[in-house]
């Protein structure tokens, strides 16, 4: 295999290093480096948007007739990799990257018209309504009902978990259109207005002092038939695919790396002139074993991006992304936490449920504890194991 970039992919690098330095605002830089959160705050996260909207790099995943730039693999590899070490945001995925392959690949022409251009920029923002009360793990035992009346359905029931719902102006929600038939069998793929009479969102506030995610209620919501993805009764196929690109569509290798280099100034910073230094005996040995799974993790990612740029989509591989990134940036985070030694006890105060946050090191401790939830959004690192044994091992 080479690994070496040609001269073409040397200018190309080139190119998105001058674009960063021109482009990619100070204030956005730190937003990003002092995030706490699973995401960064929306409006940075649009401002961003519309920059690379602009330049027509906003989203490499997608194909060109959609507004991709129409790069090879290694383009894109570069210009993640890049734009993490300018310390941009990552765009939030919800619409561009999770539900968006969904509309491409199942969505009607007239539903590939009207959200995808608005999702692109930014008028459109997106939350997923998976989960319930009752159904996480266990997602085909969702009840959210959607009855048929005539054009329409009528939607009742909640979703839970619900990331960024507060912010969303739409939902995309699995729903149950079928009672009678087997659980997989009777769920259909719903996008709903957040504004539709009967949608309300309540707060559920992390343990790391966020309002990240919601819990939003369905109460007699009309929405129109032709807001379904594909066929009736068909959305856990649909649902699937979505996940899959929720699980491995991006490179998370190169966010794990920037993480690491803050984590180096940090101790950098500590060693000087602390002779208390010692007590971090192993942190070199243990910093060295994360570095080396994550070369691994690298590997996989451009193995899958592979597949995916030549049309396929990620696969149960990607449940190997989801649980080896998820474990080695949460090593990270413990290690940050345990460099800052008691300093890491002090939280800042709380304030309508957002922590105040003026600098990285004031977020080392709200990123610690908002990541605790990586092992289980996105499905937990337990239920990845079984889909990586029955699906990728055969077992
Ligand atoms: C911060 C956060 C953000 C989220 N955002 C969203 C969102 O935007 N949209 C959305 O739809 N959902 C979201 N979720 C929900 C998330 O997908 C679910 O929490 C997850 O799928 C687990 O479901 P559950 O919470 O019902 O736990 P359960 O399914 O009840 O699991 C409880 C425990 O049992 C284990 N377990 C369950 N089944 C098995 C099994 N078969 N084998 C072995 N172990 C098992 C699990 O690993 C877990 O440890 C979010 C969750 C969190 C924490």
């Amino acid at each position: 295999m080479n690994v070496n970039f040609t001269e073409e992919e040397l200018a190309f690098q080139q190119e998105v290093r001058e674009f960063l330095k021109n482009h990619l605002p100070q204030h956005i830089v730190e937003g990003t480096a002092n995030n706490g959160s699973v995401f960064v705050e929306k409006d940075i996260a649009l401002e961003w948007q519309a920059i690379l909207v602009a330049k027509g790099w906003a989203v490499p995943q997608w194909p060109k007739e959609y507004g991709g730039p129409d790069w090879t693999p290694t383009q894109k590899y570069i210009f993640s990799k890049e734009c993490y070490h300018a310390g941009a945001p990552m765009l939030i995925p919800l619409g561009l990257l999770m539900l968006a392959p969904v509309i491409m690949a199942f969505g009607s022409e007239a539903q590939k018209t009207n959200y995808l251009p608005k999702m692109l920029n930014g008028e459109h923002y997106w939350c997923q309504g998976y989960s319930e009360p009752g159904a996480g793990s266990d997602l085909a035992s969702l009840k959210l009902k959607a009855e048929s009346d005539g054009e329409d359905y009528i939607v009742n029931g909640s979703k839970i978990w619900t990331t960024h719902a507060h912010l969303a102006d739409h939902i995309f929600c699995l729903v149950r259109t079928d009672v009678s038939a087997k659980p997989q069998a009777g769920i259909s793929f719903l996008l709903i207005d957040m504004d539709t009479p009967g949608v309300s969102v309540e707060p559920i506030i992390t343990m790391a002092g966020d309002h990240e995610v919601n819990q939003v209620f369905f109460d007699n919501v009309r929405v129109p038939k032709s807001n379904r993805i594909g066929e009736e009764n068909k959305g856990w196929g649909y649902a699937k695919y979505l996940l899959e690109f929720e699980r491995g569509g991006g490179f998370s290798a190169h966010r794990i790396r920037h993480e690491i280099d803050h984590l180096r100034q940090m101790i950098a910073r500590t060693r000087q002139g602390n002779p208390d230094f010692d007590r971090y005996g192993d942190l070199a040995r243990r910093l060295a074993r994360v570095e080396i799974d994550l070369k691994a993790l690298e590997i996989t990612e451009l193995r899958i991006l592979s597949v995916v740029s030549g049309g396929g989509n990620p696969g149960p591989e990607s449940s190997i992304l989801k649980v080896t990134a998820v474990r080695l940036e949460q090593a990270v985070n413990e290690l940050a936490v345990e460099v800052m030694g008691y300093s890491g006890l002090i939280m800042n105060p709380v304030t309508d449920g957002s922590p105040v946050r003026t600098d990285y090191l004031s977020s080392v401790v709200p990123r610690y504890l908002n990541n605790r939830a990586a092992s289980i959004f996105g499905g937990s690192q337990e239920v990845q194991r079984n889909i990586i044994a029955k699906l990728v091992l055969q077992l």
